[in-house]
């Protein structure tokens, strides 16, 4: 098969917009995608300090890198990013290793943090004290909240997440089938600053994840390949397999989530404008009396407590 735009071999197809397109071409197309989003979900940023969230996959190695390069000419703009060691072995060290490597290899100052040191708890042990709790919630939960103290310290106006186009699909797909409308309208990318909280952005929301895979590899990006040991407990696994068939049968219907998300967020935006309450135990941002992070800690402090509520 040939490029559409030169004679040269395609190295990928796009059936989402019937196109066929040469390394370069390629490259070239998911560079001017995430360019127009950053342009898009960061309107009228003067400068200041952006964070981005470097886990060590592909993701965010390309979040990172198509950050380096956006902001490339603009003095006025510190980047800094974020990993989270949740704890979690056979796993997060390798990945660790990869995001120094990218930041080494970048100049980005790299900040680490612990959730052992900053929560007294890792996940792995979290998956011993919360039996029966799939890991992936609480340590997502922990992960987000670790990951905007971390943005707050370092004075971050922005916080840039390796989100693709099929993870956004799949979450506006599991906050659809939950009824869950808050989460739906607070997905990233935010407009508006909530006390306390950096604004999350996510520029790759235009590029389908093995589009993501195949620019990390032809930029030569380092990245690990490694997947979590929890992983496949995750509740996300079904979703994942319901959008991959429907974008197989209806090509483009990641697409259109998106755009569902983003009408829906607009009219549940109007007349919720309060912004989020403070945790009574931690401070931080939440929309109960706890946050969420904090509810899972309790349990996992005092396994018992989860015993006689369950
Ligand atoms: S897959 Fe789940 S448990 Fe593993 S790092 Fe991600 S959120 Fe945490
Ligand atoms: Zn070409
Ligand atoms: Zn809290």
């Amino acid at each position: 098969m040939r490029c559409d735009a030169c004679p040269r071999d395609a190295v990928i197809d796009q059936p989402y917009r019937g196109a066929h397109l040469c390394s370069a071409h390629f490259s070239a197309s998911v560079w001017e995608r995430v360019r127009r989003e950053m342009h898009r979900q960061l309107p009228r940023f003067r400068g200041g300090t952006v964070a981005v969230a470097l886990s060590g996959g592909k993701d965010s190695a390309v979040a990172l890198a198509t950050a380096v390069r956006y902001f490339a000419r603009r003095p006025n703009v510190r980047l800094v990013a974020i990993s989270v060691d949740e704890g979690i072995a056979g796993y997060r060290p390798a990945t660790l290793r990869a995001a120094a490597a990218l930041t080494g290899r970048l100049g980005v100052e790299h900040v680490i943090v612990r959730a052992s040191a900053a929560l007294g708890v890792s996940t792995d042990e979290g998956v011993g004290r919360l039996p029966g709790t799939v890991p992936c919630s609480f340590c997502g939960v922990w992960r987000r909240q670790l990951l905007n103290r971390a943005a707050r310290d370092v004075g971050a106006d922005v916080l840039v997440l390796g989100f693709n186009l099929d993870d956004l699909a799949q979450t506006v797909l599991m906050n659809l089938a939950r009824a869950d409308l808050g989460r739906l309208a607070r997905m990233a990318p935010h407009r508006d600053r909530a006390p306390g909280l950096v604004p999350r952005i996510a520029p790759l929301a235009q590029v389908p994840e093995r589009e993501v895979y195949l620019y990390a590899r032809l930029s030569e990006l380092p990245f690990d390949h490694g997947e979590c040991p929890h992983a496949s407990a995750a509740a996300r696994n079904v979703f994942r397999e319901v959008v991959w068939r429907l974008e197989e049968e209806i090509p483009g219907t990641r697409h259109a989530l998106l755009r569902t998300q983003a009408a829906l967020a607009d009219l549940l935006r109007t007349g919720s404008d309060a912004g989020p309450a403070r945790c009574v135990d931690c401070g931080e941002p939440a929309t109960g009396e706890r946050c969420r992070a904090c509810d899972y800690l309790r349990l996992a402090r005092n396994p018992l407590m989860g015993a006689a509520r369950s």
